[in-house]
C-alpha cells in the first residue's frame, strides 16, 4: 500500500491510456468538456498501431485500409480531397501526427511513460501508477478523477497452439512479425487465418514466395473492394442508412457477391458456413485472383506440426518453410484487476456500450469496437459520449445516476451484433450505423438541463 504522501493528486483531472487514435480523440473531446488531461502513452510518439515505428505496431509496409476514407475519418477533421479511397498505412500516421498538432494534443501527452497498476481509490477517483519505458524506469503514483483507457486491441498477438510446433524444422511467426515482403520472397509459405491481414499476406505472398497455402478454418463472405466503381463499406452502409431488414441486407449482398466475385469454391475456397453479416466483413478484391492463378493455395485447418511438414485437417501434409499465424489479436488490460471491466474467464470485458464499466462510473474504455467501417468515427463519438458523461457525473449526479438507470436498460441487441461467430474476432462486433444511432440517443441525454 503506497504511502499517501507518496501520491500527487491530479484533483478533477482525467487520466487517459494511450496516444492512438482513440486516445487523441479522446484527449480532444474531453478538453473540450474542460477537462484536465493526462495522457500516458508507453511509445515515443503519437499514431499507436499506425505508427510503423512502434515495436507492437500491427502494420507491415503494404498495409492498405480496408475502410474508405470518408468512413475513417474523424467528423471534424477530413482527410485531404486528393488522397484514395484506400489510404496507405503511412498516410493515416501523417494523418494522425496532424490531427495531434491541429488541436494542440501534444502538450497534455506524457511519452515513454506506461500505465502500470489503476485502483479505485473507494470515492469514485483512480490511483495511476505509471513507469518511465526508458533507462531508469522510475515510477509515480497519481490520483485522477477519471480514467479512459484507450489502449488499444490489435497489439497483443492471439498465439493458437498446435501439437508438434516446438520441434517444427521452419520458421513460424504470428503476423504481427510480418514487416516486408523480403520475408516471403523465393520461400514456401503457409499463411493461417481468414481475417483480413491473413488475406492480404496470402496476397503479398503471392506475388513474393514460390508455393503458398492459405490454410483456413471455415469459408467467410470476401467482398471486394469496389463494388459499382464504390468503396464496398460505402455501399454497406447504404444499405444499412436505408434500415433494410437483415434478411434483405443478406441477400442483396449474395448478390453483390455472386455478381462481383461469383462461385468462389470454383478457385478451390471454402464456403461460408454462415449467411452474411454473421462473421466480420472480408474485403478483398485479390484473393480470388490469385486463387484463380493458382499462385495462392486454399488448404483446411491445421491439425498439427511434425517435423519439416504441417499436417492439415484433411490429412495432407505441406512442407512450408514459414508459417505465417494470422491468428489475430486479444484485448489487454494487465494494469485493471479484471472485475473492474467485468471480464469473464477468457478476458472478455463486459462493457456498457462497449465503452462504459457497469459498475464504476468513472471508469471507460475507448475504441473497444470492431466495426463494419473505420474505427475512428466510432472512438469520437465514443469519447464524445464518455466527456459529456464524466462532465455530467461531476455537476448533476442525481441526472447523471438517472441516465445511468435509463441506459442500463437498453437491450443489448440495439448496439452489439449478436449473431455473429461464437470467436473472440466478434466480441466486439457493431454495425457502425446502428451503434452511432444509439450513442447518438445517448448524447442528447446527456445534454445539461435546460
Ligand atoms: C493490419 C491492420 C489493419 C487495420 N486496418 C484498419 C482500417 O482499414 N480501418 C480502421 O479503421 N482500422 C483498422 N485497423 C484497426 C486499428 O487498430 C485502428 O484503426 C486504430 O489503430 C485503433 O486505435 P486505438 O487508439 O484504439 O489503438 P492503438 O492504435 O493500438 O493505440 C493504443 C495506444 O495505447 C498505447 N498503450 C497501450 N497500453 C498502454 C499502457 N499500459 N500505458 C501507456 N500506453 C499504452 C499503445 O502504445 C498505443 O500507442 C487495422 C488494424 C490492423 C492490425
Amino acid at each position: 500500500m503506497p504511502d499517501i504522501t507518496d501520491i500527487a493528486d491530479r484533483h478533477d483531472a482525467v487520466c487517459v491510456i494511450g496516444a492512438g487514435a482513440s486516445g487523441l480523440a479522446t484527449i480532444k473531446n474531453l478538453r473540450e468538456q474542460g477537462f484536465d488531461v493526462d495522457c500516458y502513452e508507453r511509445e515515443t510518439s503519437v499514431g499507436g498501431a499506425w505508427n510503423w515505428r512502434h515495436d507492437r505496431s500491427p502494420v507491415y509496409a503494404g498495409t492498405q485500409l480496408i475502410s474508405s476514407r470518408p468512413l475513417t475519418e474523424f467528423p471534424d477533421f477530413p482527410m485531404p480531397d486528393d488522397w484514395p479511397d484506400y489510404p496507405h498505412h503511412s498516410q493515416l500516421l501523417s494523418y494522425l501526427e496532424r490531427y495531434s498538432r491541429h488541436f494542440a494534443l501534444g502538450e497534455h501527452i506524457w511519452f515513454g511513460t506506461e500505465v502500470v497498476a489503476v485502483t479505485p481509490v473507494g470515492d469514485g477517483r483512480w490511483d495511476v501508477t505509471t513507469q518511465s519505458t526508458g533507462g531508469g524506469g522510475s515510477s509515480r503514483i497519481q490520483r485522477y478523477s477519471a480514467v479512459v483507457v484507450a489502449n488499444g486491441h490489435n497489439w497483443s498477438p492471439k498465439v493458437v497452439e498446435h501439437e508438434g510446433s516446438d520441434g517444427f524444422r521452419g520458421q513460424v511467426i504470428h503476423s504481427s512479425a510480418y514487416k516486408d515482403p523480403a520475408q516471403l520472397r523465393g520461400r514456401k509459405v503457409l499463411v493461417v487465418g481468414a481475417g483480413n491481414t491473413g488475406c492480404d499476406i496470402a496476397v503479398e505472398a503471392a506475388q513474393q514466395a514460390t508455393t503458398v497455402w492459405h490454410s483456413t478454418r471455415r469459408g467467410y463472405w470476401i467482398a471486394p473492394k469496389f463494388v459499382f466503381g464504390r468503396p464496398a463499406d460505402q455501399v454497406n452502409a447504404l444499405m444499412f442508412k436505408r434500415r433494410l431488414p437483415l434478411r434483405l441486407r443478406q441477400w442483396l449482398y449474395r448478390q453483390i457477391v455472386r455478381i462481383t466475385v461469383g462461385d468462389a469454391t470454383r478457385f478451390g475456397l471454402p464456403a461460408p458456413d454462415h449467411h452474411p453479416y454473421e462473421s466480420h466483413p472480408i474485403v478483398n478484391s485479390q484473393l480470388v485472383y490469385y486463387a484463380g492463378h493458382g499462385r495462392i493455395l486454399p488448404v483446411p485447418d491445421v491439425a498439427r506440426f511434425d517435423g519439416a511438414s504441417v499436417e492439415l485437417t484433411d490429412g495432407r501434409r505441406v512442407e512450408p518453410e514459414l508459417v505465417i499465424m494470422a491468428t489475430g489479436y486479444l484485448p489487454r488490460f494487465e494494469f485493471l484487476a479484471p472485475e473492474l471491466l467485468d471480464q469473464d474467464a477468457d478476458g472478455r470485458p463486459d462493457l456498457h456500450l462497449h465503452a462504459f464499466a457497469r459498475r464504476h462510473p468513472t471508469l471507460a474504455v475507448v475504441g473497444l469496437v470492431q466495426a463494419d467501417a473505420g474505427l475512428l468515427p466510432l472512438a469520437h463519438w465514443q469519447s464524445v459520449a464518455v466527456a459529456k458523461w464524466l462532465r455530467l457525473h461531476a455537476t448533476d449526479p442525481a441526472r447523471a445516476a438517472d441516465v445511468q438507470r435509463k441506459e442500463s436498460s437498453r437491450p443489448l441487441k440495439t448496439w452489439t451484433r449478436r449473431n455473429v461467430l461464437p470467436t473472440s474476432r466478434h466480441w466486439f462486433e457493431v454495425s457502425h450505423t446502428s451503434y452511432l444511432r444509439v450513442i447518438d440517443d445517448l448524447l442528447t441525454e446527456l445534454e445539461p438541463a435546460p
